[in-house]
C-alpha cells in the first residue's frame, strides 16, 4: 500500500475550493499527487493540477477519475452515478458513493440517524411544502441542494408560513440549543477510527456562517465523550473512509442532537492545522491512503474566524489591516486565493492560538476589528 507514495499514483479530488487547497497543502508533506476537478476555471485549486468540468456530470466525473488510483471529494454535491462507474472500473472511491448519496438528501440522512439510534431532533418528510401539517414552531429544510443555511426556513410564527420553501421537504422541531458543536471523526480502510476534540461554533446570524470557532469547546468531559461516541458510531455504521464532520446541537438540557454530517474536511476543522497534532486535511489523506491515523490532541487552544467578504462591497479583493495583524504573535491568516470579494463570500480564515482560550478569544476579537475584506 505504501506504493501510494510513488510519483505515478494520483488522488483525484472532486471540487477545487478552499478545502481542496488545504488538502493540497497537506499532500506536499506526504508527497501524494492530487489533481482537482471544478466547474470554475478560477477556483482556489486552479493553480495546481486542475481540470475544469461539471461535478454533476457522469461523463466529466468518470473521465476525470478513470486514470486516478483513488477519487475523493471536498464537496458532496457530485455525480454519484459517475462515482459508481469509477468504482466499477476499479478506481477506489472514498468516501463511498453510498455515503455521499446518503448525505445529499437531508431526509435520507435523518432516516439513517433513526435507523441507527443516533440522537436527532423529531422530524417528518413531506412530498411538497403544500402538504406540511406540523405545529409551529418548526424548521423546514429542502431535502437536496442546500448549503450554508440556504434551503433552511425557520417557521416560528404563523405569518412566516408564507416563507415556506418549495419542494420535497424535511420538517423538524426547532431545537432550543445552548451551542452548536462539532466533532470530526476519521476512519481508514483498515477500520481504525479516531476523533478530534469537540469544537464550539458561534454563528453570524446575518451571514448564516460560522463566525468564531473555539477549540477546545469548553464543555465538560462528559459532553466531549458523548460527542465522540456519537461520531464514532456514525463512522462505523456509515462505513466511512476519510474524515467526517458531525455538526450537533448541545441543548439547554445538556443533550446532544445530531444536526447534519459532512463526509469530507470541514469548516469546523480549519483550526487543526495549527492547533492540533495532526490536521484534519492530513488525517483525511491518511484515512483514504490507509495509513495509520495521526494523534488529534490539541497543542494549544485556538480560535478560528472566517474572513467573509464585506457586506457592502464587491470587486477585486483587498485586505486592509493585514500588515498589522501579521505583527501579532500566534495569528495565522489563510487566504483562499479568490480574486473577487462579494458580500459574505468565504475569502479566507484566521486561526489564533494562545496559551489559554480566553487569551486566544481576546486576540481573535482584535483581529476581527483590525482586518477587513473589501471589494474594490
Ligand atoms: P446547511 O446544510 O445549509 O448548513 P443546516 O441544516 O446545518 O443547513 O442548518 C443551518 C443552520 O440553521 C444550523 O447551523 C442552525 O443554526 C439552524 N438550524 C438548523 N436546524 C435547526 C433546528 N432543528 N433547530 C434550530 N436551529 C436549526
Amino acid at each position: 500500500m505504501n506504493s501510494i507514495f510513488s510519483p505515478n499514483k494520483t488522488v483525484g479530488v472532486l471540487g477545487g475550493g478552499q478545502l481542496g487547497r488545504m488538502l493540497y497543502q497537506a499532500s506536499i508533506n506526504l508527497d501524494v499527487h492530487l489533481k482537482f476537478l471544478d466547474p470554475d476555471s478560477n477556483a482556489p485549486c486552479s493553480k495546481y493540477d486542475f481540470q475544469q468540468g461539471d461535478l454533476n456530470s457522469v461523463k466529466d466525473v468518470f473521465e476525470f477519475g478513470k486514470n486516478c488510483d483513488i477519487v475523493t471529494i471536498e464537496i458532496e454535491h457530485v455525480s454519484v452515478e459517475g462515482l459508481r462507474k469509477l468504482e466499477a472500473a476499479g478506481v477506489k472511491v472514498f468516501p463511498t458513493p453510498d455515503l455521499i448519496e446518503m448525505v445529499q438528501d437531508k431526509g435520507v440522512q435523518k432516516d439513517f440517524y433513526s435507523a441507527n439510534n443516533i440522537p436527532t431532533s423529531k422530524y417528518q418528510l413531506f412530498d411538497s411544502e403544500l402538504k406540511i401539517d406540523w405545529p409551529i414552531p418548526f424548521v423546514q429544510k429542502l431535502r437536496k441542494g442546500g448549503y450554508d443555511g440556504k434551503g433552511v426556513a425557520v417557521i416560528n410564527q404563523k405569518d412566516k408560513l408564507q416563507n415556506l420553501l418549495p419542494g420535497p421537504t424535511l420538517v423538524e422541531e426547532l431545537v432550543e440549543f445552548e451551542m452548536e458543536v462539532s466533532v470530526i471523526v476519521a476512519r481508514n480502510t483498515s477500520g481504525e477510527i479516531n476523533t478530534f476534540p469537540m469544537v464550539a461554533m458561534e454563528f453570524d446570524p446575518e451571514a448564516n456562517l460560522v463566525e468564531f470557532l473555539y477549540s477546545p469547546s469548553g464543555y465538560s468531559s462528559e459532553v466531549e465523550k458523548q460527542g465522540s461516541l456519537i461520531a464514532r458510531s456514525i463512522a462505523k455504521k456509515s462505513d466511512l473512509v476519510g474524515v467526517l464532520a458531525v455538526e450537533m446541537f448541545l441543548t439547554k438540557d445538556g443533550d446532544i442532537l445530531v444536526n447534519e454530517i459532512a463526509p469530507r474536511p470541514h469548516n469546523s476543522g480549519h483550526q487543526t492545522i495549527e492547533g492540533n497534532i495532526t490536521s484534519q486535511y492530513e488525517q483525511h489523506l491518511r484515512s483514504i491512503l490507509n495509513l495509520p491515523l495521526g494523534e488529534t490532541d490539541i497543542i494549544m487552544p485556538s480560535v478560528m474566524l472566517n474572513l467573509l467578504g464585506d457586506k457592502n462591497s464587491s470587486g477585486k479583493v483587498a485586505y486592509p489591516g493585514m500588515d498589522e495583524v501579521l505583527k501579532l504573535k500566534g495569528v495565522y491568516p489563510h487566504l483562499y486565493g479568490k480574486s473577487i470579494s462579494k458580500p459574505f463570500r468565504k475569502m479566507g480564515h484566521v486561526t489564533v492560538i494562545d496559551e489559554s482560550l480566553a487569551k486566544a478569544k481576546e486576540k481573535a476579537l482584535r483581529v476581527k476589528k483590525i482586518l477587513k475584506v473589501i471589494g474594490k
